[in-house]
């Protein structure tokens, strides 16, 4: 991979500061490094309490972006799920009408029993029969309260359960006592894993979740697809529209496309870098270059103190990728 010396990668970055619509992950303003190189823009926005390391491969990301751009698409849209975070089932129906066309639901549980199952129950008047739903349980669960609730959970008749316990072997748990009653999807554990494949190995999951930037890349997340051999389910990190075109490349350049990916998630944020954002349409994302508008970017300028942090975090980042020039 060719990076770009830092002084290059300094002159191009626009560091933002966007609101979020609901605070998340304890964030209620997100912010990014935007970069624009020979071949579009990139988004490095790593999230303010990871590693160098770690924010090493999301800058890698970035970099491939706007330097060297995706690879050739196999499609020209791709389909998104909503998404239906801990709320009461009275609210599910305004939830969905966030994401119009969308026929596939991601359900946030692992909360009370009986709430989740309202929630997913909710879920599926909604949806009708045809709808498909999956739980994200973000790691919440025992391997006991994992086969418990999803036992209990299958009868709403689920797609797949993500990362429902922290571990591969949990994981791997789980989906034996299931007995194939549902699926079971890897996400933070395809993250944290030193070899991605080893979830595959050990028969710990159905399908992987993945975000291109903590994969270092499209191609990097193209190849631990393949060294998976399960299907893929993309998703984004909370980023702009600029991250989300990204994910939408990865999603565009798979072989097999499933499932409906996780990137309907523009409208997290209350606001973007571009008039033009990459929010569903008839349930699916264009596959397409996104282009910060430069009044937008103006306008979402993070505060000095703020763009020094990140400029010295780019500096740090930049100096763990290979150099080739
Ligand atoms: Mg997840």
């Amino acid at each position: 991979m060719w990076v770009p010396r830092f002084a290059e990668l300094a002159a191009s970055a626009c560091v933002v500061r966007v609101p979020m619509r609901v605070p998340m992950r304890g964030v209620t303003e997100r912010e990014a490094v935007l970069l624009r190189g020979p071949a579009g823009w990139g988004e490095f926005a790593p999230f303010v309490e990871y590693g160098d390391a770690e924010a090493a491969r999301w800058l890698a990301a970035a970099v491939e972006a706007a330097w060297s751009g995706p690879p050739a698409p196999v499609r020209a849209t791709v389909p998104v799920n909503a998404t239906v975070p801990a709320v009461a089932a009275a609210e599910v129906p305004a939830v969905l009408a966030r994401f119009p066309g969308c026929t596939t639901a991601k359900v946030k549980v692992g909360g009370p029993l009986a709430e989740d199952l309202d929630r997913v129950a909710a879920v599926r008047a909604a949806l009708g029969p045809a709808g498909r739903i999956r739980v994200d349980a973000n790691a919440a669960w025992t391997v006991e309260q994992a086969v418990t609730a999803l036992t209990a959970l299958a009868g709403a008749d689920l797609e797949y359960a993500e990362q429902p316990c922290a571990t591969v072997a949990e994981l791997a748990a789980v989906r034996r006592r299931l007995g194939g009653r549902v699926a079971i999807a890897a996400d933070e554990s395809v993250r944290k894993a030193a070899d991605p494949a080893r979830v595959a190995l050990a028969g710990a999951a159905d399908l992987v979740v993945l975000k291109v930037a903590p994969m270092g890349g499209v191609r990097a997340a193209l190849r631990i697809a393949e060294g998976c051999g399960l299907p893929v389910v993309v998703s984004s990190a909370l980023e702009t529209s600029v991250g989300i075109a990204t994910g939408v490349a990865l999603a565009a350049a798979l072989p097999e496309l499933p499932y409906a990916c996780g990137l309907g998630t523009a409208g997290l944020l209350a606001a973007d870098v571009t008039a033009t954002p990459l929010v569903p349409e008839a349930g699916a994302l264009p596959v397409r270059a996104v282009e910060p508008d430069e009044d937008l970017l103006a306008g979402l300028a993070a505060p000095a103190e703020r763009r020094a942090w990140w400029t010295e975090r780019l500096r740090r980042c930049a100096e763990l990728l290979p150099v080739t020039a």
